[in-house]
């Protein structure tokens, strides 16, 4: 497994966020995690990336015990790339250098060979001629592709896309989703979402989240399709 959690406990105050959850996610795979809002799948992916302590609970990325206090969370946000909905690029940058930032100021990469690297991907990704533009000049879902490749260019062990697509206007939607199905396979992959038609074709897995608990997992199709618990039937009758 590359990514291992077990038993998680997470509160804020009074609050019980992650209620004792367990989720593992094997290299290479696509896990989205479905859940009603507040179910807590933000809130674990804050979790894995150390942006946020656990009260209890482990959790392993690629055999180690990142919730061990002597770890340090530089080193473990390397191995991660996170996007969130939203604000995810530096508005007084161009494209180019949002994303060389991190791998020629953080991890010391020759710039020469980070920009050739970003380029490339913005290549793949449709996005070459907009390397020199500002933030401002792209469309929304450009923004949001360009973000996630700034999380790739660091070639992260693992990739968590929080609801990547809930702040775009609907047409803008496809585009996003169609880059991230294109990564299935290079990577891995924990991503939150409220699109059940995505999950459906790019999970592997789908993890049902009810109160800071995997309440129920497994193909999209089964987990979709034809869940075993009440409350999965419930959550997919309420969106659907
Ligand atoms: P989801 O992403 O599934 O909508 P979240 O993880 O964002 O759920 O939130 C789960 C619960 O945790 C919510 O009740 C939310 O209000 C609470 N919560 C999240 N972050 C904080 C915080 N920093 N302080 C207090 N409560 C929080
Ligand atoms: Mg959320």
């Amino acid at each position: 497994m590359l990514l291992t959690c077990t038993d998680v406990r997470k509160t804020f105050g009074a609050s019980v966020v992650l209620d004792g959850l367990d989720l593992s996610v094997d290299e290479h795979e696509v896990v989205a995690l479905i859940g009603a809002s507040g179910s807590g799948k933000s809130t674990l992916l804050r979790c894995v990336n150390l942006l946020t302590g656990i009260d209890d609970g482990t959790i392993t990325l690629d055999g180690e015990d990142i919730t061990d206090p002597k770890i340090n969370p530089d080193d473990v946000r390397q191995k991660i790339g996170l996007v969130f909905q939203s604000y995810n690029l530096f508005p007084h940058m161009t494209v180019l250098d949002n994303i060389t930032l991190a791998p020629t100021r953080v991890h010391g990469r020759p710039v020469d060979e980070a920009k050739s690297q970003a380029l490339e991907w913005l290549a793949r990704v449709g996005l070459a001629d907009k390397a020199s533009s500002y933030p401002d000049r792209l469309s929304g879902g450009q923004q949001q592709r360009a973000a996630i490749v700034r999380a790739l260019v660091n070639s992260p062990r693992l990739l968590l896309l929080d609801e990547v697509t809930s702040a775009l206007d609907p047409e803008l939607v496809g585009e996003v989703l169609t880059m991230i199905r294109d990564l299935k396979g290079d990577t891995t992959m924990v991503l939150a979402t409220h699109e059940m038609g995505f999950a459906r074709q790019v999970a592997d897995r789908v993890a049902f989240l009810d109160k800071g608990r995997v309440l129920e997992q497994g193909p999209p199709e089964q987990v979709l399709g034809d869940p075993v618990e009440p409350r999965t039937r419930q959550f997919l009758a309420r969106i659907i």
